[in-house]
């Protein structure tokens, strides 16, 4: 199954050196889930080739500018296009507010339902669980209510042996419960074990997004074993005041982070427009957690 995410924008605050402020697309079993929306999102989509048409779901993690300010362009784009299937959006309480009060002196209504689910930044919740993920928000800590989300790929069917079902001939009928685990028994009476007809399907991943906070471990739990771990790291460590009072985080604090919680793969992003090049930042997080990588904006990373 497809489990992949490609970065739209990777820059804190504002646009700066062609880098554009946070948005990442989830694809998942061929699904696409849009987290954060900065300014740009679009112009981003078209260029790497992301259809909005595909897009159902769309998560906002918290209320400053850089993650929301290209929504409501987005949204009137869907209108624009002739959208009517609806779409699922999760975040702060007042994102709805924000959204209807632009539409509102527009005079727009839109073709398509939004079905608005309040995120809550005190305590980790279930938003959506279908038959490819279960979705948890990620209360952060930052100067505003923020969360991140936790995608847990679903526990997939057992992967039949196909050679050995046609040596046996075992009709194609009982295939479906085979995969949950069934055992198989001939027309003669003779039964074959589920382990000598199917394997155990790959091991469900985790990609865990946390968008602004300080370095606070009151989420390391929640993220622990993340197959790839999205952290910002908006400064160098020699900024660590500066994160501290923004309620932002280091490049070493998000490697130290990737470390504790036994992440398999680290991706920086929502980089400070200080930093015209990105080096300095990755070998920081390096030093510490060898398998990070820069959130640079086209790029697909497998989870
Ligand atoms: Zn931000
Ligand atoms: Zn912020």
């Amino acid at each position: 199954m497809k489990f992949e995410v490609t970065i739209l924008g990777s820059s804190s605050a504002t646009p700066i050196y062609n880098r554009n402020p946070t948005s990442q697309v989830l694809n998942i079993n061929e699904r696409l889930y849009l987290i954060d929306c900065g300014e740009g999102t679009q112009q981003q989509m078209l260029r790497f080739d992301v259809r909005a048409s595909r897009i159902d779901h769309i998560f906002i993690s918290h209320l400053h500018g850089d993650h929301y300010l290209g929504l409501v362009g987005l949204l009137s784009s869907m209108h624009l296009n002739g959208r009517k299937k609806p779409l699922k959006l999760f975040g702060p309480p007042q994102l709805k507010e924000v959204i209807d009060l632009q539409f509102k002196y527009s005079e727009t209504h839109l073709q398509y339902d939004i079905e608005f689910t309040i995120t809550n930044p005190n305590k980790a919740e279930t938003i959506i669980a279908n038959e490819d993920v279960i979705v948890e928000t990620i209360p952060l800590d930052h100067r505003i209510a923020c969360t991140g989300f936790l995608f847990r790929e679903k526990k997939r069917l057992r992967k039949l042996l196909k050679d050995e079902l046609e040596r046996i001939g075992v009709p194609v009928e009982v295939y479906t419960s085979l995969k949950k685990g069934a055992d198989y028994t001939n027309p003669e009476g003779k039964i074959y074990k589920n382990d000598t007809l199917t394997v155990d399907s790959d091991k469900p991943k985790t990609y865990s997004y946390c968008s602004d906070t300080i370095y606070n471990e009151q989420y390391f739990d929640q993220i622990n074993n993340s197959d790839l771990l999205y952290h910002e790291a908006t400064f160098l460590h020699n900024m660590v005041d500066r994160a501290n009072e923004t309620y932002h985080t280091t490049a070493l604090q998000a490697a130290d982070i990737a470390v504790k919680t036994n992440a398999k793969k680290l991706l920086l992003g929502h980089f400070s427009a200080r930093y015209k090049t990105l080096d300095e930042l990755l070998g920081e997080a390096q030093s510490v957690f060898p398998e990070t990588s820069l959130a640079i904006e086209g790029k697909t990373f497998v989870v």
